[in-house]
């Protein structure tokens, strides 16, 4: 956490997240990982705590570099998931898993888990066995069940609202949509 503030990605004000939850707390995670060197450390920590596997798979585009940094550190290789037109998460540009490949699924930060969830069907799909899912940053307070052991370097419970509930909303301060995603 440290280092988020150190990098300016600790981000306070009243946020729209991706899962559609306001809160009043960010992380931007883009901001630390625009060091090469903080990147590659979050990396080698994140696959101390995982074991080895073939492939290494991360919901683009969030979970590009440090996905691809946990691949360096485990001497596995890297692929990214991406939506296709539907909006159905999916291995494209010729990425593949064979049959009982070991994977592991890393994103940057998990709040509801629904992106990972959505690499871990379709590495399934293709034949991959996941082992593992790990995240920088766990906004859940460590209550996502993806099914598969999870690791995270740090754990948080960071309060979010239903928009209609949000204390911030209701005092008439103006969200922010801190991500990347058009709102
Ligand atoms: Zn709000």
């Amino acid at each position: 956490m440290q280092t988020f503030r150190d990098t300016g990605a600790y981000l306070q004000g009243h946020f729209r997240l991706t899962s559609g939850l306001h809160s009043s707390e960010y992380l931007q995670c883009a901001l630390v990982l625009q060091h090469p060197e903080i990147a590659e450390r979050f990396g080698r920590e994140l696959a101390s705590q995982l074991d080895a596997c073939d492939v290494v798979a991360s919901p683009a585009i969030g979970g590009l570099i440090i996905g691809h940094e946990v691949a360096r550190a485990l001497g596995a290789r890297f692929i990214f998931t991406e939506r296709d037109a539907s909006g159905k998460m999916m291995l494209r540009r010729g990425f593949s898993v064979r049959s009982g490949e070991a994977a592991v699924v890393i994103e940057d930060v998990m709040t509801t888990g629904g992106s990972t969830r959505e690499v871990i069907e379709a590495l399934r799909a293709a034949g991959a066995n996941v082992l593992a899912a790990g995240s920088i940053i766990d906004r859940s307070g460590g209550r996502v069940d993806l099914g598969v052991r999870r690791v995270a370097l740090a754990t948080l419970d960071v309060v979010a609202y239903p928009p209609e509930d949000c204390p911030m909303c209701k005092k008439g301060i103006a969200v922010e949509k801190p991500g990347s995603r058009p709102t």
